[in-house]
């Protein structure tokens, strides 16, 4: 008899699943490329989405090879939110291997977030992936800049409310929240860098424009003779001089990118090596977009310091 009953508790709890008024309050299920496009759509999205990422902030973002999990996740998605343009190498055999026709580009379950964006340094005519140039239209890491993050919380709200009208009010809610913390924000790490106004620092690959232009730093030479193509020893050669001839005085490096090089030329020029989270959550500090621009500007700020 007890057998009985717990077989008919166990029966009731799985048909609760079912009713109508639950099968309502299902999450919008979200598949994002990169960890800081899950972090926007958490923060847009709160407890009405279930958000994942694909690409580990640990690895460079442009070579990642998705697991079968991956493909898992972007089948059963709802909504997959991407960088567009070409920061993603892998988007395309992704989205083919999953199969899901609605996130295919420019279907209704998917958001390109570099539309609308002003994108910089657009490459002329004849640029080509066979000269190892990955930003063929333009650089694609532009969520470094949080005039570009407000954008794009703002789409992602705006697919949210298309998804999922009936929770419209939520999201225009939370993204006005996050919006009203970066209008707080962005004078305030403006000003910390505001004393270093055009100081020039050297990059590893070419990923800080957007950053560097909402702090009002200069970043002309990198590490990468071009986006794609690892440091040779002539272009050592060249920022060794250059570093010295100009007093430059930091490199900047993601977490993934090879250290070798960068400590090599601090060692030789006296420069300082800076960290930067290129993506939120590849270290604790860097914990959600705002926590990561915290971080990157303390560190700018750290390296400038005489
Ligand atoms: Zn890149």
């Amino acid at each position: 008899m007890r057998r009985r009953l717990s077989i008919l508790v166990a029966c009731m709890c799985g048909a609760v699943g079912v009713f109508p008024a639950a099968a309502a309050a299902k999450p919008v299920k979200v598949a994002a490329t990169l960890s800081t496009f899950a972090d926007l759509a958490k923060t847009v999205g709160g407890d009405r989405v279930e958000v994942s990422a694909v690409a580990s902030p640990k690895f460079n973002p442009h070579f990642i090879e998705p697991k079968p999990s991956d493909v898992l996740k972007v089948k059963r998605a709802d909504l997959f939110i991407d960088a567009g343009l070409d920061l993603e190498l892998w988007r395309g055999p992704l989205l083919d291997a999953a199969g899901n026709a609605r996130l295919f580009p420019g279907g209704p379950g998917e958001l390109d977030l570099s539309q609308g964006l002003e994108l910089l340094e657009v490459p002329g005519r004849g640029a080509s992936r066979a000269q190892g140039d990955l930003h063929l239209y333009g650089n694609p890491h532009y969520w470094h800049d949080p005039e570009n993050a407000k954008r794009m919380a703002t789409a992602i709200a705006e697919k949210l409310s298309a998804l999922d009208p009936e929770h419209a009010g939520d999201y225009r809610r939370n993204l006005q929240a996050f919006l009203a913390r970066l209008d707080q924000k962005i004078p305030e790490w403006q000003s910390r860098l505001a004393p270093y106004r055009g100081r020039e620092l050297v990059g590893d690959h070419r990923a800080w424009p957007y950053l560097m232009r909402f702090l009002g730093l200069q970043m002309e030479q990198h590490l990468e003779p071009k986006p794609g193509i690892p440091p040779t020893p002539r272009q050592i050669e060249f920022l060794e001089q250059y570093i010295r001839e100009r007093r430059i005085p930091a490199i900047v490096r993601a977490g993934y990118f090879p250290p070798g090089a960068a400590e090599s030329l601090a060692k030789r020029t006296g420069a300082k090596v800076v960290l930067l989270c290129q993506s939120v959550r590849e270290i604790p500090a860097c914990s959600d977009y705002i926590a990561m621009l915290d971080y990157n500007v303390n560190q700018l700020v750290e390296a400038l310091r005489p």
